[in-house]
């Protein structure tokens, strides 16, 4: 049998949760979306929260919301899915990458203070950061809140992985150092909901934009229109906007999800805790993860560190029905990025854990001897 590197956990609470939202008069723009999104607010400790068609319309209009514009400047890193960077792209601003640190695997905030200073001097400091919550494990967001108060810039969160992670004790998702965070609800992430995401924020005034951005940029509140009502059928389009509204069906999976959050990223990090007593004996390196954070293990990626071949440990465990993969190829060297004049060297601390990473299967149904037998076949492969 194949053993995925990941995947969801839907029992039949989930499904007669949603059969009860198919059976009802709203399956779009009904109850079970407040509902969703109020059970979730309240949950992580955020004052707002939207619910959406994915993580990347989130992060589309989280980029709008900030105010970026054509020719502004936004960072992320280069270790992360393409949504994470492609969010600036699309409204003509400009991307560029901070390294990440070899131990966390998150954007090093030394290469980010020294990046920053540069850019100071040159003019061209980013008007938005999106650090990446690397496999659930939170990047650390006090020194980056420091450094957004010194050099003036925004904050997204891409906590697409880090869902249910906890960071100095508090939810990632509140926001407390950042403007914005951005959840995934895709099937191989903590919790899902089909497609899916939601966006944080404790700012009014974002907040109001980021309901515009959702929905067309049309709006029934009177306090947003640019004149007056003409009547209670009348609604103004005040923005450009999206259609990046979720539906009421997944709505209601989420609901029912969510209720299992804290359950599902306690199994992961058992399992983790199991994976790693088994890997210690390994040439394997894992992420570094200070006492202050409490990852939600998205994923689990390792580092080879001995010289095997990597493509050809990929290729045996793929051949014994293990779902290895590797997260990620650096942003930057797409054929798109490269395009926009990025290369090879640009970031060599990512470029050095690409060549070594694999991500082994994790997911809260993952047996134990199943993990045993892809330590036995890891094994087989490396020493
Ligand atoms: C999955 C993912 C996204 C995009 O999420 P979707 O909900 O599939 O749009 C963005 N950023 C990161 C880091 C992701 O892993």
């Amino acid at each position: 049998m194949f053993i995925p590197y990941g995947r969801q956990d839907i029992n039949e609470q989930d499904i007669s949760n949603v059969i009860d939202v198919l059976k009802s008069d709203y399956i779009t723009q009904g109850p079970a979306i407040n509902r969703f999104e109020e059970a979730f607010a309240q949950k992580i400790g955020a004052n707002y929260a939207f619910a959406l068609n994915s993580a990347t319309s989130a992060l589309h209009i989280a980029c709008l919301s900030l105010g970026v514009e054509k020719g502004d400047i936004v960072w992320t890193s280069p270790i992360s899915f393409v949504a994470s960077s492609n969010c600036a792209l699309y409204i003509g601003a400009k991307v560029d990458f901070v390294d990440i640190d070899l131990k966390t695997f998150n954007m090093s905030i030394d290469a980010l203070k020294e990046k920053l200073e540069e850019a100071d001097k040159n003019g061209n400091l980013p008007k938005v950061i999106i650090p990446v919550h690397l496999c659930g494990t939170p990047c650390d967001m006090e020194e980056i809140k420091k450094l957004s108060e010194q050099y003036g810039f925004k904050i997204i969160e891409d906590a697409s992985h880090a869902v249910g992670a906890r960071y100095k004790d508090s939810y990632i998702g509140n926001c407390e150092y950042s403007d914005i965070t951005v959840f995934s609800f895709h099937p191989v992430k903590i919790m899902t909901t089909g497609e899916g995401g939601m966006v944080f924020t404790n700012d009014k005034d974002i907040s109001k934009k980021l309901e515009l951005y959702r929905s067309h940029g049309v709006t029934r509140d009177t306090e947003l229109m640019e004149w007056d009502t003409e009547g209670p059928w009348y609604y103004q389009q005040v923005a450009l906007g999206f259609n990046y509204r979720m539906t009421d069906i997944q709505a209601a999976l989420g609901l029912s999800q969510l209720e299992r959050l804290d359950e599902f990223v306690t199994k992961r990090n058992e399992l983790v805790e199991y994976y790693k007593n088994k890997l210690e004996d390994l040439p394997v390196s894992i992420q570094e993860i200070s006492p202050d954070k409490y990852s939600s293990f998205h994923l689990l990626v390792i580092n080879i560190e001995n010289d095997s071949d990597r493509k050809a440990v990929f290729e045996n465990l793929r051949s014994a029905n293990i779902g290895v993969n590797v997260h990620y190829i650096p942003i930057h060297l797409q054929p798109y990025y490269k395009s926009l004049g990025f290369q090879e060297g640009d970031f060599p601390n990512a470029e050095r854990y690409y060549k070594k990473a694999i991500t082994l299967p994790l997911y809260p149904n993952l047996k134990l001897t199943e993990i045993d037998f892809i330590i036995e076949q890891l094994k087989k492969n490396i020493l």
